[in-house]
């Protein structure tokens, strides 16, 4: 199976105008204009270095929308938000508080689903999205979890200092 099918990347010709940002912008430097002016994938061994990070910059770029990359659909894709967001962005930021006080409640699913979905976009190395989450959905889940881990640093603590080892 050739890479293009591993990766479903497809370019919507109709649209390409060949202006060649796909190809500039390719962390991984598997896409070149091919003869007739429209982008292509090379064949490559493995994701990541040396092959397709994942990144979907290639998408991202496009100025037309002509790019599918991993089922993702331009028309599918968010707009980008407002230039006034960069203000609002510095105000979170500026403001922004640990917080160890929490409800005695569950949070929503539709809530969680909506997290996850905002941190899969994370900042990751070359937008490779190589970092996975556990999430305790369940606040029975939360306290079954603590109970062992509280009582296991306690033990430790307990112990002569020369005891504690580093792990
Ligand atoms: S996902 Fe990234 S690395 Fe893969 S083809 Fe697109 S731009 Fe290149
Ligand atoms: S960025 Fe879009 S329009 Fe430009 S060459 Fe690539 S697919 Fe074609």
């Amino acid at each position: 199976m050739g890479m293009e099918q591993k990766t479903h990347f497809k370019v919507d010709k109709s649209k390409c105008i060949g202006c060649g940002k796909c190809v500039n912008t390719c962390s991984g430097m598997v896409l070149s204009l091919g003869k007739e002016g429209y982008p292509q994938m090379r064949d490559f061994e493995r994701f990541g270095w040396r092959g397709c990070w994942r990144c979907q910059h290639c998408l991202a770029v496009c100025p037309t929308g002509a790019i599918s990359i991993f089922d993702k659909e331009p028309e599918n894709s968010l707009s980008l938000p407002p230039s006034e967001m960069g203000g609002y962005m510095e105000q979170l930021v500026l403001s922004r508080r640990s917080c160890r006080g929490y409800l005695e409640k569950n949070v929503e699913p539709q809530m969680i689903d909506r997290i996850l979905n905002a941190m899969q976009a994370a900042p990751t190395g070359g937008n490779s999205s190589s970092v996975e989450y556990t999430v305790m959905s369940a606040i029975r889940q939360m306290i079954l979890f603590r109970i062992p881990s509280s009582a296991a640093t306690e033990s430790r603590l307990t112990k002569p200092a020369s005891t504690i080892k580093r792990q």
